[in-house]
């Protein structure tokens, strides 16, 4: 019996999971928390508010392995479902390491891969002494919960420590400080390593993130190949020293002496992969179930010279009127449109994809596409 699977998030990336399932004739379930989220409008669904440990023993029993969309679940509740006999890929060890941003960080750096010096704060004199040693800017972040940089402030000079915690809601909310990176570009890959020990690593590529949000993917990176290797080797050495198994998203920044640092990592599909669906010959989504049920991985490989990812970012509060993507229906581009009822301006609504062999030609269609997609969704 080929086996159920279950996936906890009810978002685009549970919905592209979903999508990835079709072919491979493999059932889905989805953990959400509205009947009208993205994954929940096109996979059966168990529907509710996850801390009901009834609802998560409707999951459990209707599922037999479980991947994540999002690492801020809580890990109990990962071994509140393997107690019930559930696989989860990854597991809640691993979760457990990644979930705390800085605990994820922590545990790098003493396996001694580079990440920006970093350190926990209980108070603002804590940061005014890691400015004191390490000089302004710097980065506070959230240690839960972040994402979009929702959960990050610069800080500039130590006039700004007392604004920039409390802007986080520190001291209630757990944050920690590392030194600012001024990096030349931001770069990310992904490595699947299935629960048969096989394990494949995907093409570096640069991610360009105004603000803190991804905006744009380009594949491969355009960078050297000494670097798209050196960038490759840190990843798989992250993912090594972590251990677990399925997908692990490692961003980095490439800094100015061409040294790669680890900015953060997931256990999930990642925004930076979604090119791999039309741009390699197994999109992360394919290998990410193939993982968790100890199929045979595809193949990780671009097969087209460039591939150009642009996310389309909602432009109003207004609600979404998903005809009007018709406009962005270019015969050379891939159009995912996430089904959102709702979403507040700023927010991840689709991207749209262009593959082909020329990378500025590439990423010109893609763009331009968006362009006119946010334009009639204003
Ligand atoms: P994501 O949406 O990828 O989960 P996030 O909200 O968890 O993001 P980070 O990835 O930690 O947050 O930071 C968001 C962005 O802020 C980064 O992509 C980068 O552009 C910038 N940034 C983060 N840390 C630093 C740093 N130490 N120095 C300079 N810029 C940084
Ligand atoms: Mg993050
Ligand atoms: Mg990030």
């Amino acid at each position: 019996m080929t086996k159920r699977l279950g996936i906890l998030g009810g978002g685009q990336l549970a919905r592209m999971l979903v999508q990835a399932a079709i072919p491979l004739g493999i059932e889905t379930v989805v953990l959400a928390n509205r009947n009208d989220e993205p994954a929940a409008l096109v996979s059966k669904a168990v529907v509710g508010e996850w801390n009901d440990r009834a609802l998560l023993d409707q999951f459990a029993q209707a599922v037999d392995v479980v991947v994540l969309e999002n690492e801020f679940i809580g890990s109990e509740k990962l071994a509140y479902l393997a107690s019930k006999g559930v696989q989860l890929v990854p597991d809640q060890a691993t979760l457990g390491l990644i979930e705390d941003k800085a605990q994820q960080k922590l545990t790098l750096a003493a396996a001694g891969l580079p990440v920006p010096a970093l350190a926990l704060i209980e108070s603002l004199d804590d940061v005014a002494a890691f400015g004191a040693e390490h000089g302004f800017p710097l980065m506070l972040k959230t240690r839960r919960n972040g994402y979009d940089g929702r959960g990050t402030a610069k800080i500039r000079s130590a006039e700004e420590i007392g604004s920039a915690c409390s802007s986080l809601g520190f001291p209630e909310n757990p944050v920690f400080v590392e030194a600012w990176v001024p990096f030349e570009a931001e770069l990310a890959t992904l490595i699947i390593r299935s629960v048969s020990g096989e394990q494949c690593v995907y093409p570096v590529i640069e991610t360009y993130q105004p603000s803190g949000v991804c905006r744009v993917v380009r594949a491969p990176a355009p960078f050297s190949t000494a670097i798209q290797q050196q960038a490759s080797e840190v990843a798989q050495a992250t993912a090594a020293a972590l251990g677990g198994l399925g997908i692990l998203a490692v961003e980095m920044f490439l800094n100015s002496k061409g040294q790669i640092l680890v900015n953060e990592l997931a256990p999930r599909p990642h925004n930076t992969g979604h090119y791999s669906i039309e741009g390699c010959y197994c999109s992360q989504f394919e290998n990410t179930i193939r993982a968790a049920l100890g199929w045979p991985l595809g193949d990780p490989q671009l097969r087209h010279q460039s591939a150009v990812m642009v996310n389309v970012l909602a432009p109003t509060t207004r609600p979404l009127e998903s005809s009007l993507i018709q406009t962005a229906l270019k015969p050379q581009v891939h159009v995912h449109w996430y089904d959102k009822r709702s979403a507040k301006p700023g927010r991840k609504i689709g991207h749209i994809t262009a593959v082909g062999a020329e990378s500025s030609e590439v990423e010109a269609r893609a763009q331009a596409a968006v362009d006119q997609l946010e334009r009639v969704l204003a």
